[in-house]
């Protein structure tokens, strides 16, 4: 970067509006993770840990959230952060994982009037340092390198009840392309810009839909068939299923399942919703809350769909017994 550069972002870092200093951070600090990620996975001891049923923990999640909460929180100390792996992360951490520098790009946009002059204590950051632990764990122990897209790094911003901005970076983006540059981060801020993708139109004359692949059950797959879908795209992690609507790789994600939590729809909500799609619950078709205090699991299932296409048609389609069984398993209002 030359000298000019620098001293323009370091200007415009310093009198940008917060959100677009958060947004902007956050997609530097979700390249560190990623490197983090991927420096763990190479030295070939992931330290996995059984958090619950179906739910892992390795190395790579805590570090990458060490990281990225160490960033954030010094950058941003009256912001409430979430992550995740919760307080189970060190404190002590290495100097070069602590990251100061923002993309100028983001910083440079221009902010809409209603987030111009949002405040510290209005935002609250998700954390999820890496979508997609069982692709990632089952890419090691089985060398299933394939799985390895399904990994990301989410970082979303919410204000007040509302997923506003959102960073997802995919670590091992252009694996398999010798001489390609190695990952990506693509960011959105609603009514404001997006960046790191080409959003992609979505099949006309196909139902395709992206699912769990490492959570199925009765209910999901009673959701799915509902769909008529003619092709089904199961993937790891929110993350990457929401690149498949946003490069029009998929019509709709239906994940009929209360096991999704905030962290992992935050960012790509807001980016979907920055490009026109839509991300609701499975109950009442409602976009779910992001304050500090709201349940973390979206008890209430995700439906998202690509942008252009008629999301009420999904909602429509949704058996009547999996929303019973969906709504009664919520603990709070959303
Ligand atoms: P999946 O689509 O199965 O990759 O899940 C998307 C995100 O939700 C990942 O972060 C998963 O860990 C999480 N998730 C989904 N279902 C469950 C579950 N039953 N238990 C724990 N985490 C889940
Ligand atoms: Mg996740
Ligand atoms: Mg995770």
């Amino acid at each position: 970067m030359s000298p000019n550069i620098t001293l323009t972002s370091l200007k415009m870092a310093s009198t940008s509006p917060l959100i677009l200093r958060v947004v902007a951070t956050s997609v530097v600090v979700a390249n560190r993770a990623g490197e983090i990620i991927r420096d763990i996975m190479s030295k070939g001891d992931l330290g996995i840990v059984e958090k619950g049923k179906n739910d892992l923990q390795t190395e790579a999640d805590r570090s990458a959230q060490c990281s990225i909460i160490a960033s954030l929180s010094s950058q941003f100390p009256g912001v409430k952060i979430i992550g995740e792996e919760g307080d189970s992360v060190s404190s002590d951490v290495p100097s070069d994982w602590n990251v100061t520098d923002s993309d100028p790009s983001v910083l440079a946009l221009k902010c809409p009037d209603n987030l111009k002059s949002v405040k510290e204590d209005e935002l609250v950051i998700w954390v999820d340092p890496l979508d997609g632990t069982s692709e990632y764990t089952q890419a090691w122990i089985s060398k299933v390198t394939s799985l390895l897209d399904h990994v990301t790094v989410l970082i979303g911003v919410a204000v007040g009840n509302k997923a506003v901005g959102g960073v997802i970076h995919q670590p091992y983006y252009n694996y398999l392309k010798e001489g390609a540059p190695l990952g990506r981060t693509i960011w959105g801020i609603i009514g404001c810009g997006w960046g790191g993708f080409t959003i992609g139109s979505a099949p006309k004359d196909r139902r395709v839909i992206t699912t769990t692949r490492s959570h199925l059950d009765a209910t999901v797959q009673s959701a799915l068939d509902a769909m008529t879908p003619d092709e089904v795209l199961r993937v790891g992690g929110a993350g990457h299923k929401v690149m498949l609507l946003l490069e029009g790789k998929a019509n709709a994600y239906v994940f009929a399942s209360g096991g999704c939590k905030k962290w992992d729809t935050c960012a790509p909500e807001a980016i979907l919703h920055a490009i026109g799609g839509k991300l609701t619950d499975m109950v009442q078709g409602e976009s779910y809350h992001y304050h500090a205090e709201v349940e973390h699991r979206n008890s209430r299932g995700v439906l998202a769909t690509a942008p252009g296409e008629d999301h009420s048609w999904y909602f429509s389609r949704i058996p009547e017994s999996v929303r019973q069984l969906l709504s009664g398993s919520s603990t709070s209002s959303r």
